[in-house]
């Protein structure tokens, strides 16, 4: 016998391994022997429908994701827009205050120069001067930050417009989206319903033990496997090799065996084909 390993599911593998070493049947009056072959073939049966389940929710459960991923881009796209008008808001006034200030500045200009026909000397004279040229560099300063600001205000006004018209994009892909949702959800309530209640059925054909460690090994797996085939002699679940002496005993199905790596339960292939040719 193989070497067990170490695995994390240990207790679950114990549990299993407890079940299946229990005697196989106590042969009771008026009670009908199960055998073990038709004990897997409930159980694979009910896996089939468990993982038609599974598929389900996760094509539901996948889409909800795109809309909130969506939603969430809208938004950003709808916050830099804020944050541009918001900008250009600023840039308008700061172009009102270079405008501001050069009407203060050709004001004051004017002003000295009507001073500069009542002056008593040269002096006066040069030094009105001397302020008017200061007003007039003013002007230009003002006029440079103005065409600058100018220049800002476009491409920020060019900005807006591209983002909104992504944001139109979003919007409108997003109510595909949603309109696409709800008719996925109708359409899988229904189906998934159904499902459910033929697992249910189903679960009333499987011994309880059984039952109750498939479900737990259904819980612990990420692919909601609990009863898996051999697969190139690996395991259907895990892909751990399984030696031929196992392999053989599973095909012997006198006693449930579990993979020593996952825990889950073998069915042999044969086994599933006999009882549905067209299963592949
Ligand atoms: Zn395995």
């Amino acid at each position: 016998m193989a070497k067990k390993k170490v695995v994390e599911n240990q207790p679950l593998l114990e549990y299993i391994e407890n079940i299946t070493h229990l005697p196989e049947s106590i042969p009771q009056e008026g009670v009908e022997e199960i055998t073990i072959a038709k004990k897997l073939l409930s159980l694979y049966s009910l896996q089939q429908i468990c993982s038609q389940i599974d598929k389900i929710r996760v094509v539901r459960g996948e889409l909800p994701n795109e809309v909130r991923d969506m939603e969430d881009a809208l938004i950003g796209m709808q916050t830099r827009i804020e944050k541009h008008k918001e900008e250009l808001e600023e840039l308008k006034q700061k172009i009102g205050s270079q405008d501001m200030k050069m009407k203060e500045a050709a004001a004051l200009i004017k002003r000295y120069e009507d001073q500069q026909n009542n002056v008593r000397n040269n002096r006066e004279f040069e030094s009105l001067s001397k302020e008017i040229d200061y007003q007039r560099l003013e002007i230009q300063v003002a006029e440079k930050h103005k065409t600058k600001f100018t220049a800002d205000v476009a491409v920020k006004t060019e900005d807006i417009v591209v983002f909104e018209e992504k944001g139109n994009e979003i919007e409108e892909i997003l109510n595909q989206k949603k309109s696409e949702l709800a008719d996925i959800i109708a359409d899988t309530e229904k189906e998934e319903k159904e499902l459910i209640e033929k697992s249910e059925r189903l679960k009333k054909n499987v011994d309880l033990r059984l039952l109750n460690a498939f479900e737990r090994i259904r819980n612990n797996a990420r692919n909601g496997l609990a009863i898996v085939l051999i697969e190139r002699d690996a395991c259907g679940g895990c892909f751990s090799t399984i030696p031929p002496q196992r392999q053989l005993d599973i095909r012997l199905h006198k006693k449930i065996i579990v993979c020593e790596a996952c825990g889950r339960i073998f069915i042999d292939k044969q086994l599933v084909e006999s009882q549905n040719p067209s299963a592949s």
